[in-house]
């Protein structure tokens, strides 16, 4: 069983101030939450960051993604070192995740440029269903959407600061590397967690 945070923004997002040396310190420090998804918005470069800084960990893992912002609204692509070429539609997004093996996430759908319902369009691999800065009542609409799609239900914490990191995260029944957690979240074996207050980093 492994324990990770799949939207987290560093300071190469124009709205976040996280270092990525403090993901990797912090991931180092936490009891069991040992996987880090970095998802800035429109850019890997935070992602590779981190990466490059965990590099000496071999019981931590990073993996890169971004948040894009497509015309249709945001998508979560993990798994990717480059980003798709523009325009970028949710086509021509998808088309891209396709080709690079990535791990499709709609991030909090009922939040703005949230993709709403028009994931069921699209081969989506999971929901946000909990989401670490959205309101309950945002959260429960996308808990909704999973249901009625069927898709599999994952939770980000979606810090920008570092006080927000890990407040949201899944439990997975994977080992840890990038390919088995994948895997693992398509068969729907990621249960959302909810931070505890008491629980302290
Ligand atoms: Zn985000």
């Amino acid at each position: 069983m492994i324990y990770a945070d799949f939207h987290i923004h560093t300071r190469h997002s124009p709205d976040a101030s996280i270092e990525p040396r403090t993901i990797v310190e912090q991931l180092n420090t936490h009891p069991y939450i040992k996987v880090a998804a970095v998802t800035d918005h429109n850019t890997v470069k935070g992602a590779l960051e981190t990466q490059t800084s965990a590099a000496a960990y071999t019981d931590i893992l990073i993996i890169p993604g971004a948040e894009i912002q497509t015309v249709e609204g945001e998508i979560i692509l993990l798994g990717i070192r480059e980003l798709p070429l523009k325009p970028w539609t949710m086509k021509n997004v998808m088309a891209f995740a396709q080709k690079h093996n990535a791990l499709t996430i709609a991030p909090h759908p009922y939040r703005g440029f949230g993709l709403r319902d028009i994931i069921e369009y699209y081969q989506i691999d999971a929901v946000e269903t909990l989401n670490g800065v959205s309101t309950p009542e945002a959260n429960r609409l996308a808990e909704d959407l999973a249901k009625a799609t069927g898709l599999p239900a994952v939770a980000g914490s979606d810090a920008h600061e570092p006080k927000e990191l890990w407040s949201m995260f899944n439990q997975i029944e994977a080992s840890l590397n990038q390919e088995s957690i994948f895997t693992a979240v398509k068969k729907g074996l990621t249960k959302p967690m909810l931070a505890s207050k008491s629980i302290h980093f």
